[in-house]
């Protein structure tokens, strides 16, 4: 299933992906293009910006706006690839951007330069709290062209134009979920019911970085299970609502089984031994057991971090 080749798909009218593999730093990851008649949305521009030439080129002449599905370094870094695109993310993502230090891309840049090169960060010149609508078939406010202009060094100011009037046929919802990160989010595009979901959603289960949010981030799977149609994880393949619903049995298992432990005093050095996913999550280890070694390992590994994360956030 895993491949050393970018994958691109189309999932259907008007909605496109494009999968890019991670190699030794995770499970490949995606970004969407949404199109529309006058505009088009890339949820997420991946690694570098050779990542979004065709997404690019599919675009030709039309606005184009970036959103990011949160600030980590495989899901923002390719903006560059687009002339001048309007991008926007969640506030916190803004200030997760502007950083002075990112020592996970750092890192990358250290052991696997070509993944990142000529990656640069480009901030969002529009910025959210909870929500945003987008309207893929509606020029956008002349002023927003005008204020977004060509360059990256203008990105920086954040303005608050009015993108949207009355739903149209290409409306795009851009909601808050954290859970992932404080600053992730999704794009449900309410044509199609497709749910652009970034690492909010993960097959087979998600990376726990923000334990706090874990009640915020079940009840918002929740009401996406009931209304999405198709859904896009930021990892893993494109599925069905029920992917939805096996990352709430995840993270709803992970909060019990670290209430359960700080009620019985366990240490957390016993904690993998006890709810490893062996014991704890069985079908997920039989998923696992179908997969690439490195993958499987990735998620043992990342299922030991969720469990040692949510215990010291919560217990
Ligand atoms: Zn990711």
């Amino acid at each position: 299933m895993s491949t050393s080749e970018p994958v691109f798909r189309r999932v259907e009218e008007g909605v496109f992906t494009y999968l890019r593999p991670l190699g030794k730093h995770g499970p490949a990851v995606a970004s969407v293009l949404f199109m529309g008649l006058e505009s088009v949305l890339a949820f997420d521009t991946l690694c570098n910006p050779k990542d979004m030439t065709l997404f690019s080129k599919m675009a030709g002449d039309r606005q184009v706006y970036v959103a990011y599905s949160h600030a980590d370094w495989d899901h923002c870094l390719g903006t560059g690839a687009f002339g001048s695109p309007v991008v926007i993310a969640h506030e916190f993502a803004r200030g997760r951007l502007l950083a002075p230090s990112h020592p996970e891309l750092d890192a990358v840049r250290r052991e696997s330069p070509e993944l990142v090169k000529g990656a640069e960060p480009v901030l969002p010149c529009l910025t959210f709290t909870k929500s945003l609508a987008l309207d893929l078939e509606r020029i956008p406010h002349g002023s927003l062209r005008a204020a977004t202009g060509k360059g990256r060094q203008r990105a920086g100011r954040p303005i608050q134009p009015v993108l949207t009037g009355d739903p149209s046929r290409r409306r795009i919802e851009i909601r808050h979920l954290p859970g992932h990160t404080a600053d992730s989010c999704v794009a449900y595009d309410v044509t199609t019911g497709v749910l652009a979901a970034g690492d909010a959603v993960e097959d087979p289960f998600p990376s726990i970085g923000d334990p706090r949010s874990l009640g915020t981030w079940i009840s918002g799977l929740r009401e996406w299970a009931a209304r999405a149609r198709t859904v896009i994880p930021g990892h893993g393949q494109v599925s069905g609502p029920e992917l939805l619903k096996r990352n709430v049995k995840y993270l709803r298992t992970v909060a019990g089984i670290i209430k359960d432990a700080a009620s019985r005093g366990t240490p957390p050095e016993s904690l993998d031994a006890e709810y490893g996913l062996e014991r704890a999550f069985p079908e997920i280890m039989a998923r696992l057991d179908s997969m690439d070694p490195r993958e499987r390992e990735f998620y043992v590994e990342l299922h030991r971090e969720n469990l040692w994360r949510t215990w010291a956030a919560l217990s």
